[in-house]
């Protein structure tokens, strides 16, 4: 279809092209139903059989054991920063945070507005979130070690987990989420917005391990208490139906299309690295993540002379290149290559940036 633009918004993102086809095929009349999937009951047969789609196909992807409950939590991702400490830290309790840029500071608070135990234990703050900091010194006794996998807003990513001794990851991977296989062995828990590499706006994918469950005190306010999703399997009330089966879509893409996770990490990594080998030809682009810390997901860059950014911006558009303006907290450019951006996506990407440094050397 050649009216999709090249779009590299950071979230909401790009959504594969079939994908949307799918969706559109089905709008009107969901496999013969005569309706849509956003006009039909929750409870029926047709919804439950696509959010267990859902939930069967993230499972698989990762690999994972029944150890582990696939939930679907309104709120997003931010709502998650306040059920985490409400949740898993319990009265006299210290969890361990990291501190990598924006969202990872915004969980923090959210712990902090609970006057819940919170720990930074380590933070690349003093070297403005361009890296991910070294982790020494965990305590062994914290309910759980948080961090941000990608760092959405600075272009930074973990590449190696850090060693928590036994204590449970609980991991915000909202910008990087189904982008790569892990070891999910590790992990309390995993979550993340759907916006980004799983679908549209409104739900966010909790994995939880089940025995976190055992944690959570029973004095939360039900719509807040994780027990509720395991027990009503994330149908306590009307879950974001739409969105959930947009997952649905998008995990099957990943399963049957492009071949899995490792698959996936392939793409990515050649994605990503066109586009840092191109930045780094010489000091026109300037990446703004130190080097062992970039993002496949979102790459970060200035250009040398600032002032050249709003025209940067305006020719990409000009070109059919959306979404690459950085996020208004830091400015510069920031490319977002999410699973849905496609390689020829980011060659016409690289093609343009080649062409607008020669232009305006
Ligand atoms: N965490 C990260 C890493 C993000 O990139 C974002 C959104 N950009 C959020 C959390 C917040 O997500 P939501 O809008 O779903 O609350």
């Amino acid at each position: 279809m050649n009216d999709r633009i090249h779009n590299f918004s950071a979230g909401p993102s790009a959504l594969p092209t079939a994908v949307m086809q799918e969706m559109q095929e089905d709008l009107l009349s969901y496999r013969g139903s005569g309706m849509s999937v956003m006009e039909m009951s929750h409870r029926g047969d047709l919804f439950m059989g696509i959010i267990d789609e859902a939930r069967t196909r993230i499972k698989r992807l990762y690999g994972l054991s029944d150890a582990y409950e696939v939930l679907f939590v309104h709120g997003g991702a931010s709502l998650q920063f306040a059920m985490v400490p409400m949740n898993f830290i319990g009265e006299g309790q210290t969890a361990e945070y990291i501190e990598t840029g924006t969202w990872s500071t915004k969980a923090i608070a959210e712990a902090r507005i609970q006057n819940k135990g919170v720990r930074v234990a380590a933070s690349s703050g003093d070297q403005d979130f361009t890296c991910i900091p070294e982790v020494k010194g965990l305590s062994a006794e914290a309910p759980f070690v948080h961090i941000t996998t990608n760092n959405t807003v600075r272009g930074t990513q973990w590449h190696d987990l850090p060693d928590t001794g036994g204590v449970p990851l609980i991991a915000d991977m909202s910008s990087d989420i189904l982008s790569r296989p892990l070891d999910t062995r590790p992990f309390g828990m995993i979550y993340g917005g759907a916006q980004k590499n799983m679908g549209p706006s409104g739900t966010a994918v909790v994995i939880l391990r089940k025995d976190m469950v055992e944690k959570i005190p029973h004095n939360l306010p039900t719509m807040l208490s994780y027990r509720t999703y395991v027990e009503k399997e994330s149908m306590f009330n009307t879950p974001a139906t739409f969105p959930i089966y947009a997952i649905s879509l998008v995990t099957k893409w990943l399963e049957e299309t492009v071949g899995g996770l490792a698959a996936m990490e392939a793409v990515n990594t050649r994605k990503a690295e066109a586009l840092y080998a191109l930045m780094d030809e010489d000091d026109f682009y300037c990446g703004t993540a130190a080097k062992e810390s970039r993002s496949l997901m979102n790459a970060t860059f200035r250009l040398r002379n600032r002032e050249l950014e709003p025209l940067f911006i305006e020719k990409s558009l000009e070109c059919g290149l959306a979404g690459l303006k950085g996020h208004k907290s830091v400015g510069g450019i920031r490319a977002s290559i999410y699973n849905a951006v496609s390689e020829a996506s980011v060659e016409a990407l690289c093609t343009f940036m080649d062409d607008f440094r020669r232009t305006n050397r």
